[in-house]
């Protein structure tokens, strides 16, 4: 996105309805040419920060935004995917484990140091993508977190969206349900460990799965219709994360370069599809609807 599209819409965001402001879903936002600007933005306007990165710190390092970024964040996600070098690194192409350890270490350090500066505490978070090269170890990774300085661990499941993902997926199959079923159990005797210890632990999406092929769970409200407000990178505004509704398939809703944001929020698309989703086809079927289908 154009750094000046996203600073011209915070400053056409103040002192109205907007809370947080969450920087991209895709690519890593450190390497945006606006990281700064947003930052400022965010500061100026009152806005809460909530980031995912994938734990690299790129360029100033893990202490320098941990100082820049805890001021104004609300919570920071970083993408982890094992409890050893050897499973993450294998997740993530290109990752040093021990650096990424280094850095989840600096980051929390510099968020106490800010909180206890300035009483504002942003919570750190584990973004976990549950799959079959890690469920074994997931219950060692929340162990993990716990001695890091992470507050909670989210847990979403791996989403095939291509073919060649498929085998990876744990719902797919009653092996990979019951790998996840017992992994819940792991994951869950270690938060209670660390709560003993004193260091509180957050566990989201983390919750058994029935047998394959039980008629799935019933599908919950919808996260984010009418919550939060998309806008692509051309300024065009989406109701949700969803890819079909990033392709038009749930409307059209404008674009934040020809009207305010304002506008589109309040305007007749989009309070049609915030009253009347649950009979849309995409949204009877999406999985976001569901625990540990959420971006
Ligand atoms: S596609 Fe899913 S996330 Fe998007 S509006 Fe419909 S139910 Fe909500």
């Amino acid at each position: 996105m154009d750094p000046g599209l996203a600073s011209a819409l915070l400053a056409g965001a103040r002192g109205g309805d907007l809370r947080e402001v969450i920087p991209s879903t895709m690519g890593e936002p450190l390497l945006w040419a606006g990281i700064d600007g947003l930052i400022e933005a965010c500061a100026a306007g009152r806005f809460r920060l909530n980031l995912t990165t994938n734990g690299t710190w790129p360029g100033r390092g893990a202490r320098s935004w941990g100082l820049r970024i805890s001021p104004v964040a609300s919570d920071v996600k970083v993408s982890w995917n094992g409890a050893s070098a050897a499973t993450a690194e294998a997740i993530m192409a290109g990752l040093d484990f021990a650096a990424a350890l280094d850095g989840v270490r600096q980051f929390a350090a510099a968020r106490d140091e800010v909180a206890a500066r300035t009483g504002t505490r942003c919570r750190l978070s584990f973004q976990v993508t549950a799959q079959a090269g890690n469920v074994d170890e997931l219950g060692a990774l929340v162990a993990l977190a716990g001695t890091l300085g992470v507050d909670r661990v989210k847990v979403n499941q791996l989403q095939p969206r291509v073919a060649m993902l498929a085998a990876r997926a744990l719902p797919g199959s009653q092996a990979g349900r019951d790998r996840w079923n017992r992994a819940v159990n792991s994951m869950r005797s270690a938060a209670a460990e660390a709560n003993r210890a004193g260091r509180a632990l957050e566990l989201q999406n983390v919750a058994p799965l029935p047998p394959l092929g039980a008629p799935p769970e019933p599908a919950g409200p919808c996260p984010f219709v009418g919550r939060e407000a998309w806008v692509l990178h051309d300024g065009r505004f989406a109701p949700c994360p969803h890819p079909a509704a990033w392709r038009g398939e749930l409307g059209d809703f404008g674009d934040v370069g020809s009207q305010p944001l304002s506008a589109i929020w309040s305007g007749e698309p989009l309070a049609r599809l915030a009253d009347g989703y649950r009979d849309h086809p995409v949204c009877r079927t999406c999985a976001l609807r569901r625990p540990g289908g959420a971006e």
